[in-house]
């Protein structure tokens, strides 16, 4: 199969950060980007050649974004099916169709873990609020229950005790289909990001160790703070679960380390991932240029760390008292700035990162920290 070289253009579905990250990547390296979501000025659509708004249920408008470009990769992973199969009627997707439609659905993607031999934890599946008690029974309590779709940053989600609480979390998410997860009293959290090109190299940048705040990532720091045998473990999985996907792109998974060693997984991302954001700086190849190697046919970047580093979100929250303390962020002298072009802080919301190099994890965690702290212009009211 003959690579996509430099001058082509790369059709990107959605316009979020991670598709200007990927923008900024390609532009990088000479390509042209046309990025398509329902909105304007967004992120990715400051830094590609060529917006368009239109819906995604628009299929003539899919169809036309599709002949101008000569691959479609995407950055969002709830592109309905539709919208995939009027693009690849023209030019490859990748990563293709069926690793979206697995990880698009919770169910989906846990009954394909089990029914591959991944390792993950109990579920139980419902579909109405009859189901509940047979599902609690499966599964025990505590439990997690989860949307089956549409669900990120913990957004359709709820901890549930007891058969009560289960019914109102159902009630609560609008009795759509949901996923019930046993909960995992875990040691720590990570990620394995990975890649793998059309002709099956796989690479990967070890296990990320990852935090999270109300769901939602906070920070992570590489290498994890986990021994040498359960990463080695969750490598083998990764590279087994790249190729049973028959990925061409970047996937993440988000691994549970428990308290006894094991590893579960507990999510699929096919695409570059937040916690993977710290590679631009501290990788010889940041996981969203080997987005574009993968997805163009090239040969994958080296791995490697140029050193030990940390990463911490800026969520709009930032924004209580004004523009942040920019300038004292940037003071640090192994700190970077990102920030996505977002016009609107509100809480929540992924503004940017900080990431920071130092010869630890943990001296890198630290000063990410700091300059996170020293953003804030002033402290809040108590
Ligand atoms: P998710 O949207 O599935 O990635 O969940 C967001 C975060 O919620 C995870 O990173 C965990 O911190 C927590 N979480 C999700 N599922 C579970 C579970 N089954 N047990 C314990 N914590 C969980």
């Amino acid at each position: 199969m003959k690579p996509i070289l430099p001058g082509a253009a790369i059709g990107v579905l959605g316009s979020g950060q991670l598709g200007r990250m990927f923008a900024i990547a390609a532009r990088q390296m000479g390509y042209r980007v046309h990025t398509f979501s329902s909105e304007t000025d967004t992120p990715t659509g400051q830094v590609a050649d060529v917006e368009i708004a239109a819906s995604y249920d628009d299929l003539d408008a899919v169809r036309r974004f599709a002949q101008a470009v000569q691959v479609v990769t995407f950055e969002f992973e709830n592109v309905p099916a539709a919208c995939v199969e009027a693009a690849a009627a023209f030019v490859p997707v990748r990563p293709g169709g069926a690793a979206l439609h697995i990880t698009q659905n919770r169910l989906r993607e846990k009954t394909f873990l089990v029914s591959n031999g991944f390792p993950t934890t109990k579920f139980a599946a419902v579909h109405g609020v009859d189901d509940l008690n047979a599902a609690m029974e499966k599964v025990g309590y505590p439990a997690i229950m989860k949307t089956a779709s549409s669900g990120y940053d913990g957004k359709g989600q709820a901890k549930v005790a007891n058969l009560e609480d289960a019914v109102q979390a159902f009630h609560g998410c609008g009795g759509q289909e949901m996923i019930v997860e046993g909960f995992v009293d875990f040691e720590l959290e990570f990620s394995m990001v990975m890649a793998r090109g059309v002709d099956g190299q796989f690479v990967h940048w070890g296990a990320i160790q990852n935090r999270h705040k109300h769901h939602i990532l906070d920070v992570s720091f590489a290498p994890a703070r986990m021994g040498q045998a359960s990463s080695a473990r969750a490598i083998e999985v990764s590279r087994a679960l790249a190729d049973k996907l028959d990925l061409i792109g970047v996937l993440c998974i988000e691994f549970f380390l428990t308290r006894n060693g094991e590893i579960l997984v507990n999510e699929l991302a096919p695409r570059p991932h937040n916690s993977g954001h710290l590679t631009i700086d501290a990788s010889r190849t940041s996981q969203f240029e080997q987005q574009l190697r993968a997805v163009c046919g090239l040969p994958l970047g080296s791995t490697e760390f140029v050193g030990a580093a940390a990463m911490a979100n800026l969520l709009g929250d930032l924004w209580y008292a004004g523009e942040p303390n920019w300038p004292a962020a940037c003071a640090l002298p192994d700190v970077k700035l990102h920030l996505y072009g977002k016009i609107e802080p509100r809480p929540g919301r992924k503004m940017g990162h900080l990431t920071a190099l130092a010869a630890t994890a943990e001296s890198a965690a630290q000063i990410v920290l700091l300059a996170r702290e020293n953003l804030q212009p002033v402290r809040k009211p108590s």
